[in-house]
């Protein structure tokens, strides 16, 4: 099924100096992913979202640290493992979440058999474009070292599509620094990467992924497809907009 979609209700939110976010990103390079949080929640207070797809609790960890009150998105696809759910329900235990769960409006089908593009558009991107409705920014736990396409990813950009900030406080970040920040704060880990899940999304389109393959092989593998539509880093065009600060908006000196 296609339907028609807006997906540009945030688009004139966030008009904001490029040079401004290339020298904080750069600064932002060399603080711990925790600086960039607390930047983010600084800059923008309520009107950021943290978008966690709950593979790991890294991000959501670092970030619950500086920004207790940010409001955390989870795309609930319809097509989650039941892992992932009973997951989410377990932080939910171990952290005091401001969830908001964004649903798709259509109701399950099988339109990932035949087209994951427009699959993929449905259940993820226009339901973050909802999340995003009166945001001029959002947080995700995007790593350079995921993917290719991923691979420049700078740490506060411009979400160009969407016109909104994209901050990835943990794009540096690699495998290896992960996994130290699990074991050293002895986070919950998805129960999936113990069956060699490496990246986890929807149950149709993931698979585990052997020893020495990419992370995300197990994604949509043998179709091409390698990103469901809500990253990507087209060449910023220059632009100028006024985004209001929201130093009041802070609720973390830490
Ligand atoms: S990952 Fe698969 S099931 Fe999930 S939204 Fe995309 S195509 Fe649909």
């Amino acid at each position: 099924m296609t339907q028609a979609l807006d997906l540009s209700r945030s688009a004139s939110l966030a008009d904001v100096d490029l040079a401004e976010l290339a020298t904080v990103s750069a600064e932002l390079e060399r603080k711990p992913a925790s600086a960039a949080v607390r930047w983010a929640w600084t800059r923008f207070g309520t009107r950021i979202v943290l978008a966690s797809s709950f593979q790991d609790s890294v991000l959501l960890d670092i970030a619950l640290k500086a920004a207790p009150d940010i409001e955390v998105v989870f795309l609930d696809t319809q097509y989650h493992f039941g892992e992932t759910l009973e997951y989410v329900e377990s932080l939910k235990q171990r952290y005091d979440i401001n969830l908001t769960i964004m649903q798709p409006l259509v109701e399950p089908d099988e339109l990932w058999r035949v087209d994951q593009n427009e699959c993929c558009t449905l259940r993820k991107v226009e339901p973050l474009a909802r999340a995003l409705d009166g945001k001029q920014a959002w947080m995700t736990g995007l790593r350079r070292t995921e993917a290719a396409t991923r691979a420049k990813a700078p740490i506060v950009g411009l979400d160009v599509g969407r016109g909104v900030v994209k901050v990835n406080p943990i794009a540096p970040w690699t495998d290896d620094d992960v996994a130290a920040y699990v074991q050293d704060h002895a986070l919950a880990v998805h129960p999936l990467r113990h069956q060699g899940y490496q990246s986890i999304g929807c149950w149709p389109c993931t698979q585990p992924v052997g020893e020495g393959e990419d992370a995300r092989a197990g994604r949509w593998a043998g179709t091409g497809k390698v990103e469901c539509g809500l990253h990507g880093w087209p060449e910023p065009r220059e632009r100028h907009v006024d985004v209001d600060r929201a130093d009041d908006h802070s609720g973390d000196s830490r």
